[in-house]
Parts: structure tokens; C-alpha cells; sequence
């Protein structure tokens, strides 16, 4: 590809809409001698598209040590090779990751190309506000797990993004609305692709929003939530706890459902409970 040493291309692919290839994505596939591909059955028609010369190497999650090692040899052969996953960027909750990291241990270039990418592009259309963003990708698949993750998330100021499967949307939202009460939560389902959409309401209105029409539960999913609020003191939280605390529960729990009817933060809500107590 290039005068200098031979190189590993991490080579973003379309979500959905095969326009979403970049132009430098298609000349790297055409260029270069070897593709290291997630499955290649599934990456097999889009090299066949392009006109891609390129031999494939498995690269998957079970054999991605073995890739790796591959790998490492066509580059210190002088051959670049490619790495692409079955949609969006490897290494982004795809195989990936280990192979970048042989290969740059082993003192061999690392390109990446900018491209397709799920949580970015759900993000770029979510209108949430906060500063911040973290990438979650897949919450455990246990429920128990899941609810711990998503408690130990729930003070978060940043805006958080999650991957999830369509046959786990249901009950993964559900602990969502458990965990972040009227927090604003964004849907976006099947980006890129004929049903695309992105819909925002408070996380515990999202399960009956599902569930009244079981397309909304069809196709991959970007779920999003907005940041824990920065001043718990003021506004629904703390309107929240001053009933709560009026009608005699203790500090602690009182702060625990207020945190989950409204998401405001546990800690500053407790914080403010001890004062108003001690006021
Ligand atoms: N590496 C990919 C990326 O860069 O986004 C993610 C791969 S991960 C195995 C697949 C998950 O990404 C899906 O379960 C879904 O949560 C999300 N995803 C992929 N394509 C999507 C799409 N078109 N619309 C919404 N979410 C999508």
C-alpha cells in the first residue's frame, strides 16, 4: 500500500447501507494481499462487491490468538493486511482488540481508517446534552448482573451508551426503568437501515412504548440514557425526597427511591436528606 513498513488496516464497514463504505475503506480492500474477516461468509459479498482480490483469514472471537500470530507473519513478510468484523469497526464489542495488540507488541504498524460505528452514530442523533459520553457496549445477560452494572452506573454525570440484542431489549429496558426512573432514554433501532428509528422518552415509559407495537422490539438496538443530573438539589429529586422523608421513611431509603422514581443521584440525594433532617 504504502513505501513504508507493511501494515495492519482496522477497516470500519457499513451498519446496514452499503454506501456508508468510505472510499478509503474500498481502496484498502482492493489493495490489499490479505483480509482478516470476523466470518468470512458474511464478509464474502462485499469483497465480492468491490472486486477484492484479497486471500481471508478467520479472525473471530474463538481464534483470535491464532489470527493474531497469522497475522503478525504476512506483516513481518512485508504483506498488509486488513481487518474488518461483520458491521462497524472491529474492536468496538467485535473481535479485534487482541489482534491489534499482537501486532503492535510485535513492532508492526497499526492504521486505522475512521468509519461506520453504531454507538457513535445512535449518539450523534440522540440529542442528549451531556458533556460526556460512556460506552458501555453489551450489559451482562444474567438479570442480577445486569442490575448491579446498570446500580453501579446509575450516578454516572455522563450520558451512557449500551449495545443490546433484539431478544433482550425487553427485559433490559425494564431494569433500566427500575434503576433510572423518568431518566430521558433514547432508543435507536436498525441505524442506516430501511426501519431505522430513534425515539427519546423517560426510561420508565419505554417498556409499555415496546411493547404496544412488537415491531419497536424488531433489529439491533443503541439504547442511551442521560447523565445522572449534576445538582440533585434542586428540582424533581429533592421535591421527591421531601415527601418521601414527610411521610417517615428512614434517610437511606428514602434517598434509594427518590434516586429510582426520578434518577437524580443516590449520593447527593442522601447528602441533602441528611441535611434536611438535620435542618
Ligand atoms: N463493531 C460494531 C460497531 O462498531 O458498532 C458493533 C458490533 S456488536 C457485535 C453489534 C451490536 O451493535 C448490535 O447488537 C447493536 O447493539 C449494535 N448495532 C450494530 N448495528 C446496528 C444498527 N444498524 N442499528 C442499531 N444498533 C446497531
Amino acid at each position: 500500500m504504502t513505501e513504508e513498513s507493511a501494515a495492519l488496516y482496522v477497516v470500519p464497514t457499513p451498519l446496514g447501507n452499503l454506501a456508508d463504505l468510505t472510499r478509503r475503506a474500498e481502496e484498502t480492500l482492493r489493495a490489499v494481499p490479505w483480509i482478516a474477516a470476523e466470518d468470512t461468509r458474511h464478509t464474502g459479498p462485499l469483497l465480492k462487491q468491490l472486486g477484492a482480490k484479497a486471500r481471508t483469514i478467520p479472525a473471530h472471537q474463538h481464534n483470535e490468538h491464532e489470527a493474531a500470530a497469522r497475522i503478525v507473519e504476512k506483516l513481518q513478510a512485508g504483506e498488509d493486511v486488513a481487518l474488518v468484523s461483520d458491521a462497524g469497526t472491529p474492536g468496538i464489542s467485535d473481535p479485534g482488540a487482541r489482534i491489534v495488540a499482537a501486532v503492535r507488541a510485535a513492532g508492526c504498524r497499526v492504521v486505522p481508517l475512521p468509519g461506520p460505528c453504531a454507538a457513535t452514530t445512535a449518539l450523534s442523533a440522540s440529542g442528549l446534552l451531556d458533556e460526556h459520553f460512556l460506552f458501555y457496549g453489551f450489559l451482562p445477560t444474567k438479570g442480577g448482573q445486569r442490575r448491579q452494572a446498570l446500580e453501579a452506573l446509575r450516578d454516572q454525570p455522563s450520558a451512557l451508551v449500551f449495545y443490546e440484542a433484539p431478544h433482550r431489549v425487553l427485559e433490559t429496558v425494564e431494569d433500566m426503568a427500575t434503576v433510572f426512573g423518568s431518566r430521558t432514554l433514547v432508543i435507536a433501532r436498525e441505524l442506516t437501515k430501511l426501519f431505522e428509528s430513534i425515539h427519546a422518552l423517560p426510561a420508565n415509559a419505554a417498556l409499555d412504548w415496546l411493547k404496544a407495537d412488537p415491531n419497536r422490539q424488531r433489529g439491533e438496538f443503541v439504547l442511551m440514557l442521560a447523565g445522572a443530573p449534576a445538582d440533585a438539589d434542586n428540582g424533581e429529586g429533592e421535591r421527591v425526597l421531601k415527601l418521601l422523608l414527610a411521610e417517615g421513611l428512614p434517610v437511606k431509603q428514602a434517598a434509594k427511591l427518590a434516586s429510582q422514581i426520578t434518577g437524580a443521584a443516590k449520593n447527593a440525594l442522601y447528602e441533602r436528606a441528611l441535611a434536611l433532617k438535620s435542618e
